[in-house]
């Protein structure tokens, strides 16, 4: 036993998914389907999505935005999670990979939750806060390019109400961020980005080593 998180190897992985994931038949197909894709690597992993989703019913979350949507397998879990009024609106360039996603939104019965905008997101966030939305969004879920995390970030504490949650993945970037000899420009980005964030004030934060990592920013 140690006072640090637990290393988790494939064995203990395994108990971990078996004992607590509860995935639709759906969420599982369409993980599956995605498992194929040429980017297969852009999809979070499931016990992510289902942490994401319990945080949606903590905070009561009602609108949320999701920015980097890939083939929908977060937004499915997000969508699910909200209220049958809720919406989500899902940010992403490629039509061609959030169309795989649609079917299963359908299926799911949670396609009229989601509002799918094609096109760079931060135009997307722009658009929103000149139509007035500041403050009016409960959760955001970004895992998009890893240089845009820090504009993705300010538009975020814009939109977001107080006590709102911003969720940001792949901020442990398969542990090259504590590789000094890796400069990558992604990892430069990330830690870069993690270092910001952990002197915000304007936020509670918790860095999660859950997938690749997933940060937790409480705007205040
Ligand atoms: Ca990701």
């Amino acid at each position: 036993m140690s006072n640090r998180t637990i290393p988790l190897d494939e064995r203990l992985y395994a108990y971990l998914t078996g004992h607590s994931l509860r995935e639709t038949p759906v969420l599982r197909r369409l993980r599956d389907l995605t498992r194929h894709h040429p980017h297969a690597g852009m999809q979070i992993a499931p016990e992510q999505g289902q942490l994401i989703a319990l945080l949606v019913e903590l905070i009561g979350a009602r609108r949320a935005i999701e920015i980097g949507t890939f083939t929908g397998y977060s937004s499915l879990w997000i969508a699910s999670a909200l209220p049958a009024d809720g919406r989500l609106i899902c940010c992403d360039l490629s039509e061609e990979w959030t169309a795989v996603g649609v079917p299963f939104w359908e299926e799911a019965g949670v396609r009229g939750r989601i509002d799918l905008r094609i096109a760079p997101a931060l135009e997307t966030l722009d658009g929103l806060l000149r139509d007035g939305a500041a403050s009016s969004f409960d959760l955001v879920f970004v895992d998009a390019d890893k240089t845009g995390y820090r504009d993705y970030y300010e538009r975020c504490l814009q939109l977001l109400r107080p006590g709102g949650l911003a969720l940001f993945d792949n901020t442990l970037w398969g542990g090259s961020v504590a590789d000094p000899a890796d400069q990558a420009e992604g990892t430069r980005a990330i830690r870069a980005f993690n270092e910001h964030l952990h002197r915000d004030e304007r936020v509670g934060l918790s860095l999660v080593p859950i997938g690749d990592g997933l940060t937790l920013a409480r705007k205040r």
